[in-house]
């Protein structure tokens, strides 16, 4: 596995590798790798003769007051898990590569960004939109993978790719959870003991949604109230959102069908944690 700082070594290398018929496949993380983001390498392995994984913890998809600072990272343990789930590259620009002071284009995918998380992170995707864009510039992966445990990311990416006719394949995988059903992330790490006991009720009350769907009902309000009501019983979970919404433009869906989504963001303590089931 090569370790690449600098974009424009990546890109001579990348160019080598196609000219040989290479197919590429990108992992865009920011890093302290789980098994959610070992499942994305492993089946671009599977798909791709060369994957890349990069690593940056992208500060203008944090907010003010938002965990940039403290969020984990830990490089020799990444490198280490990289290489073992299959890696050909490994990505690790410093902030002064991917945002020179020069630096003033952003992505904003509009409508999109400004629902579900991005009500509570005014500007969130913009960020993410904009380093996903410099990632598929300077890698140009015929594939890209990303998690459907950050549904609204996947969405938005696509939409993205679409409207801008990006030449790039995004390929959404489904979120790798511990034994109790809670969706594996970095995240996880900043949770108490106490409170790491209780975040499962996130996945059990989609489950309860999704379980009253498959037996017949329909009607949001009334499912997603059963859901709020499983939550409320725990003490220390505030619910950000709760809602069904269409795949399509995120709008909340009166009724839930095939193909609605039921997605959670919810405080456990300090820690805010998504989550989400289709249906
Ligand atoms: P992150 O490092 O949190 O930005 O995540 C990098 C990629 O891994 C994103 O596409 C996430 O959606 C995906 N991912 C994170 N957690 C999981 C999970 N539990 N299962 C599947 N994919 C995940």
């Amino acid at each position: 596995m090569k370790v690449i700082k600098k974009s424009k070594e990546l890109q001579t290398l990348i160019e080598r590798e196609k000219k040989k018929g290479k197919i590429i496949g990108l992992v865009p993380t920011m890093g302290y790798l789980h098994s959610g983001h070992i499942s994305l390498i492993k089946r671009a392995k599977k798909d791709c003769g060369i994957v890349v994984v990069s690593i940056y913890v992208n500060p203008t998809q944090f907010g003010p007051g938002e965990d940039y600072q403290r969020y984990p990272r830990d490089l020799e343990r990444d490198k280490k898990l990289a290489k073992e789930a299959g890696t050909d590259i490994l990505f690790v620009p410093s902030d002064e590569e991917i945002y020179p002071d020069s630096f003033h284009t952003y992505i904003q995918v509009e409508e999109l960004s400004g629902r579900l998380c991005g009500v509570s992170r005014p500007i969130h995707f913009r960020g993410v939109a904009t380093i996903v864009a410099k990632l598929f510039n300077i890698v140009k992966p015929t594939k890209a993978y990303f998690g459907w445990k950050d549904a609204q990311q996947l969405i938005i990416l696509k939409k993205m790719v679409k409207d801008l006719n990006m030449d790039v394949e995004v390929v959404g995988l489904p979120t790798v959870r511990e034994k109790d059903g809670l969706a594996i992330s970095s995240r996880n790490k900043y949770l108490s003991k106490q409170e790491r006991k209780i975040a499962p009720i996130l996945y059990q009350a989609l489950v309860k949604a999704k379980k009253m769907v498959n037996s017949g009902e329909n009607n949001s309000a009334r499912v997603l109230q059963q859901a709020k009501d499983l939550i409320k019983k725990k003490k220390g979970v505030k619910i950000d959102y709760l809602k069904a919404i269409n795949l399509i433009d995120l709008k909340d869906a009166k009724k839930i069908k095939k193909n609605t989504l039921i997605a959670i963001a919810a405080w456990i303590g300090k820690t805010r944690l998504i989550d989400n089931v289709i249906i």
